[in-house]
């Protein structure tokens, strides 16, 4: 027997509210849920998502956003029905973590827990948006949800890894505590349109520097690893984790791996450019593999990586073509 998530194939009368809607990933899924029927409620304070993403959005009549800082104050939802709230609102990027360490350790701590007490109230479904980081440099591969992490609480990327661990506590404390109806996805590497030019993860930084015809910067010696996956294979992943009924952390993504060295070099050829490799330190804690097993969710649902490396590239690339 199939027993299998069966998606909803309309989300007519259903309300979405997505924190961090400017965002790449989130506005990505907004446009998924408003394109379902459902009326989708954005928020966002342009910490680092882009108002490009937003003004998008707004050609849908059931789109609605409140430019707002989540972490102090929610909008009043007084008298509105809420379905679903999609935790979303930190921003992800290394760069960011000296820049707004303050910033992200406060959306992922207070931020979130004014979300479960706003999803409790609505009695609505809630999602954390959380990351492969909560594994650290990770001691397994490929990593598993039931591995516990192994993360430099003091390290420069510890103001995210460890606000995320404690969101993913937070949210897990809600379900046990309050029954609020809860689910955690953990987020690997991801790319697409959408993403800023400058937003300093590799994919953006190899396909800028690509098109410019400047070298890629290489940290390392280019033989650390990432697995890609393209932003509609993840929104539909995230999809089938949201429709599920487990509130357990399932990790989203694409297992297909690459070293960093290869990252360079495919999208070099993918791009028929002519710049060549500078290689650059390696930034402290950098994770030297990462790769999600994803039989969890591939147990509950039909979930499958549909675009390849060379479509994805290709396609972030006519993206980023109009913004260089
Ligand atoms: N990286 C690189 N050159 C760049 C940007 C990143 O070699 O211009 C490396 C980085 O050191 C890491 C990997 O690419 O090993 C992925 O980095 P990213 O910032 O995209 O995110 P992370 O997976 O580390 O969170």
């Amino acid at each position: 027997m199939n027993n299998k998530i069966i998606l909803p194939q309309s989300m007519e009368g259903q309300t979405v509210l997505v924190a961090g809607a400017a965002g790449f990933v989130p506005s990505t899924l907004c446009e998924f849920y408003l394109n379902l029927g459902a009326n989708v409620i954005g928020i966002d304070n342009f910490i680092t998502g882009s108002p490009s993403n937003i003004e998008l959005l707004s050609s849908y009549k059931n789109f609605e956003f409140h430019e707002n800082n989540i972490y102090e104050k929610l909008p009043s939802f007084k008298d509105q029905k809420i379905d679903f709230i999609l935790s979303m609102a930190s921003p992800a990027s290394p760069i960011d973590f000296s820049i707004i360490p303050i910033e992200i350790m406060r959306v992922n701590s207070e931020g979130t827990l004014k979300l479960l007490e706003l999803a409790r109230d609505k009695k609505a479904r809630f999602l954390e948006a959380s990351t492969s980081e909560v594994y650290g440099d990770p001691e397994i591969h490929p990593q598993t949800e039931d591995y516990v992490g192994h993360v430099n609480p003091i390290g420069p990327r510890s103001c995210y890894d460890e606000s995320k661990r404690f969101a993913e506590a937070m949210t897990m404390s809600f379900y046990h505590k309050y029954n609020v109806d809860t689910r955690i996805v953990r987020i690997f590497n991801t790319y697409g349109p959408r993403m800023r030019p400058n937003d300093g993860r590799v994919i953006p930084n190899f396909i800028t520097q690509a098109l410019r015809g400047e070298n890629l910067t290489i940290y390392g010696d280019g033989s650390q690893t990432r697995s890609y996956c393209y932003s509609t294979d993840l929104v539909n992943a995230i999809h089938n984790v949201l429709m599920s009924q487990d509130p357990t952390p399932f990790n989203c993504g694409n297992p297909d791996e690459y070293t960093i060295k290869e990252t360079a070099e495919l999208i070099i050829k993918i791009l028929n450019s002519k710049s060549g490799l500078t290689f650059l330190p390696l930034p402290k804690d950098d994770p030297k593999r990462r790769r999600p097993n994803i039989e969890k969710l591939q147990k509950i649902s039909d979930y499958e990586p549909l675009v390849s490396f060379e479509e994805g590239i290709r396609m972030t690339a006519d993206f980023f073509k109009n913004s260089l």
